[in-house]
């Protein structure tokens, strides 16, 4: 079994658009799921220490005992979480992003963005 590990909102809109991108992204057969209202702003602002360590345990969970090959932060278009725009949540993925790659240095981490019509992209977050 193969599995990789999504960090998405609980906004059950873009639940399947991201799993199944993450499926083919991957090629794993299982996307474990980590959702919180706009995941990308409390990973970016680490301000909640509960709701951190709570998903680092669920990440940890995931990486060792699924064995876990890949990561992604996902934000999306009108999320009640994080009701920042496009432009804004791109830098908040990043800094999540930038997080996570401080504590695993050796597992793909990419930021996603899910638009109005719930399809994915990936975002290039080294240029900005
Ligand atoms: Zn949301």
């Amino acid at each position: 079994m193969s599995f990789c590990t999504a960090i998405n909102c609980m906004d059950g809109r873009v639940q399947l658009p991201v799993i199944k991108y993450l499926q083919n992204r991957f090629n794993v057969e299982f996307v474990d799921s980590i959702t919180e209202p706009g995941p990308n702003f409390i990973l970016a602002r680490q301000t909640d220490v509960g709701l951190m360590l709570s998903i680092l345990k669920r990440l940890k969970i995931s990486i060792e005992h699924h064995g876990s090959i890949g990561i992604a932060v996902a934000g999306h278009y009108d999320c009640a979480g994080n009701p920042a725009t496009k432009e804004e949540q791109t830098i908040h993925t990043r800094d999540a992003v930038r997080y996570l790659k401080r504590r695993y240095k050796d597992i793909d981490i990419l930021g996603l963005w899910v638009d109005e019509n719930w399809e994915v992209s990936e975002l290039s977050l080294d240029d900005l």
